[in-house]
């Protein structure tokens, strides 16, 4: 078994995680189909938690790669002047900011997402002069000190350390239920001088929480919480680390509500093809820092610089967006249609654009159809406070036939688990579920 010899022979530490959820070994993977050591093949519809916005080993992005290699460019030069960045620069200027009629400067961090999470609540403290940052119920920033300290769910966090030092949370949209509006809350919070809470320096937010359970703000609270910040002179973070790069449709993830967040921050699918790479984009007159006071050796990564300038041509006309919005109807049709043949299990389906949650009223269960599903050779991962939410994050550049296999493995599954849910177990349908695990 997969597992167990994992488990007992490797040295890695006890921390390691998708591979549990993953028990196989992978050795390659091409677009959205990724293969393991028995060449089985998996439908990925998690896209390295929105990694992989353009799937795996995307060929124009590999041929950029080798032929920057065969040439001796440069892999390493902390942030010197280089082309490598100032192509990657200038085409983030034309393709993204122009277009959209953003003024944003560029600072690169270290590379992965908490690194530009940290970047940003540091400079909204220098900037503002105050220790306090917010962020939201259920939500997820990563895991160094700053951005743990903002990351919502218990089982991350730290209570015995001093990390929870200057933050606080607020309810997201939704939180209390449909019919409370948790932006009166927030307002009194920072209206009335006896709410208790300081002003922050900053509210740093998902527009969609993705390792919260996929849950969407709405157009009209994002636009509420625009001014509300702006009332109170507060700075607005947004952490477009998952659902940023196209993820929800756009390549910002807050077009559609018309804000302009003081910060953004990207990672992920920023570096093309799973290349890390973050940045923060900063409203010029926040970039208050002085030359070289923020540093780190892995900043503006080459060979990540050269994956993502390719990765922008798909920003440079509208054809990715417009297969988004067709793709995101396909499965939006496909889960609502399982959502209401299984409702006495399934409480309700959320989503935009390429990002979609179905969440289970049993945790447990999710967890079945998740493991199941696998099994079967689909790749999804489970979110949400407890895992009970499955998450649908296929690459924005799926063909559309693995696409449709990966929705017809996942109603095999779920069909299946819920199933063998309700029919108690007799020696046949227990050797129809072997068979249907063992084909690893
Ligand atoms: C993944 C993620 C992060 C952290 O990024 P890392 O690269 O894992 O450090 C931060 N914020 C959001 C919203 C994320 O999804």
């Amino acid at each position: 078994m997969t597992t167990q010899t994992q488990q007992t022979e490797t040295i890695e530490s006890e921390v390691r995680g998708y591979c549990r959820s993953f028990p196989t070994t992978f050795t390659k993977a091409k677009g959205s189909i990724m293969y393991n050591k028995a060449n089985k093949e998996y439908v990925d519809f998690f896209a390295g938690a929105g990694a992989l916005n353009y799937g795996h080993n995307h060929p124009r992005m590999k041929k950029a790669l080798i032929a920057h290699l065969t040439d001796n460019g440069l892999i390493h030069s902390m942030d010197m002047d280089n082309t490598v960045k100032n192509n990657f620069l200038s085409k983030f200027k034309s393709v993204i900011l122009e277009p959209r009629n953003l003024d944003y400067r560029v600072q690169f961090c270290g590379p992965t997402g908490t690194n530009a999470v940290e970047a940003a609540i540091r400079l909204a403290r220098k900037v503002t002069g105050r220790s306090l940052v917010m962020g939201f119920t259920n939500g997820y920033h990563g895991m160094t000190q700053g951005a743990l300290s903002l990351t919502a769910n218990s089982y991350y966090r730290d209570t015995s350390s001093v990390l929870q030092n200057n933050t606080g949370f607020l309810p997201y949209d939704g939180y209390m239920g449909a019919g409370v509006d948790t932006l009166e809350y927030i307002d009194k919070l920072f209206t009335d001088p006896s709410s208790g809470t300081d002003k922050p320096a900053a509210i740093i937010l998902e527009t969609i929480q993705g390792e919260g359970g996929i849950n969407v703000a709405s157009t009209e609270w994002l636009q509420g919480l625009r001014k509300l910040t702006e009332k109170h002179g507060i700075l607005m973070i947004v952490d477009d680390i998952q659902v940023g790069c196209g993820r929800s449709g756009s390549f910002f993830s807050f077009e559609e509500a018309g804000i302009v967040p003081d910060m953004v921050l990207l990672s992920k699918s920023l570096g093309g093809c799973g290349l890390p790479l973050a940045v923060v984009l900063l409203k010029p007159e926040l970039d208050q820092w002085k030359p070289g006071e923020y540093n780190g050796t892995f900043r503006a990564n080459s060979l990540s610089l050269i994956a993502a300038t390719e990765a922008l041509s798909f920003w440079e006309d509208e054809k990715l967006a417009i297969e988004i919005a067709s793709k995101s109807r396909k499965i939006r049709v496909a889960l609502q249609r399982i959502t209401i043949q299984h409702t006495s299990h399934v409480k309700m389906l959320r989503g935009e654009g390429l990002v979609f949650g179905m969440e289970f009223y049993d945790p447990k269960l999710a967890e079945k159809v998740q493991k199941h599903a696998f099994q079967n050779g689909l790749i999804i991962e489970t979110a949400g406070s407890t895992g009970q939410v499955i998450k649908f994050l296929p690459a924005l550049t799926i063909d559309a036939d693995v696409l449709q296999k990966g929705l017809d493995l996942f109603k095999n599954s779920i069909d299946y688990v819920i199933k063998m849910q309700t029919t108690p177990e007799t020696p046949a349908t227990q050797f129809a579920s072997r068979l249907s695990g063992v084909s690893k």
